[in-house]
């Protein structure tokens, strides 16, 4: 199976990557809607599209408002975004409040508690700590698995690695490199020898890093030496990329 990293940057766009959004095209799921989601138009291949939101912050949402350029001409019957049922209404009533954006889209909310499944991919939500609070991701269809871990403090007591056991392909934030691990912890983010932890302690097979900080634009923003000694299958995201699974 197909995972695309459009977008693997975190805040604001940079000159290397937009912000968060991946995309299964075969399955018809997107993860995340960051400015990154018109590149979404060129991989539609199926008349479903479910979006699964990790949370409201703007980095994340701000996608859904380009939704009529995204489905433009496309024959797609059905395009729901679900997130936490307590975001549903603020992401309603401010992002399409009448003087940010008048218009709505044509797509639906729903509560990400309620997703259980799409199609043959059984769907599991946990809640993870944020400012405000996030949402966490594992999927599982009969063969492999994926987890979508963003926007959260990785840490060896975390509750959420109990949810990432064992999957195939572990996607995780890594917003800052070592040496920065207060401001990580006081921002509700992670550095990067804690996600490699957080990797080796959870038995993922792969790792692969998203959610960079723009402010660090080098080609090695997270320090990727230190990650690979601690769990050697890790690759860092790229706008881009494609991850065979
Ligand atoms: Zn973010
Ligand atoms: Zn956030």
């Amino acid at each position: 199976m197909k995972l695309l990293l459009l977008g693997s940057g975190g805040y604001h766009p940079s000159e290397l990557r937009q912000t968060a959004c991946l995309m299964l095209p075969s399955e018809g799921i997107i993860l995340d809607a960051g400015t990154a989601i018109f590149r979404v138009r060129e991989h539609i291949e199926t008349s479903t599209l479910d979006i699964l939101l990790s949370h409201g912050h703007l980095d994340h949402v701000i996608g859904l408002t380009y939704l009529f350029d995204v489905l433009y001409g496309k024959e797609v019957d059905r395009v729901t975004a679900h997130i936490e049922s307590t975001k549903i209404k603020p992401v309603q009533e401010h992002l399409f409040a009448d003087v940010l954006f008048p218009v709505t889209p044509p797509f639906d909310f729903a509560p990400v508690e309620e997703l259980k499944a799409v199609g043959d991919c059984q769907i599991r939500t946990f809640p993870m700590e944020h400012p405000g609070g996030s949402t966490g991701f594992r999927l599982d269809w009969p063969d492999r698995s994926l987890a979508y871990i963003t926007d959260t403090i990785a840490s060896p007591d975390a509750e959420y690695i109990e949810h990432i056991k064992d999957v195939d392909l572990l996607v995780h934030e890594c917003y800052f490199p070592d040496g920065l691990d207060e401001k990580a912890t006081l921002t509700g983010h992670s550095s990067a020898t804690n996600v490699a932890n957080v990797a080796k302690q959870s038995g993922a097979k792969n790792l692969v890093l998203v959610h960079v900080n723009p402010i660090f634009n080098t080609e090695d923003p997270i320090g990727m030496d230190v990650v690979n000694d601690i769990f050697p299958n890790t690759r860092l995201g790229t706008d881009g990329m494609e991850i065979e699974f």
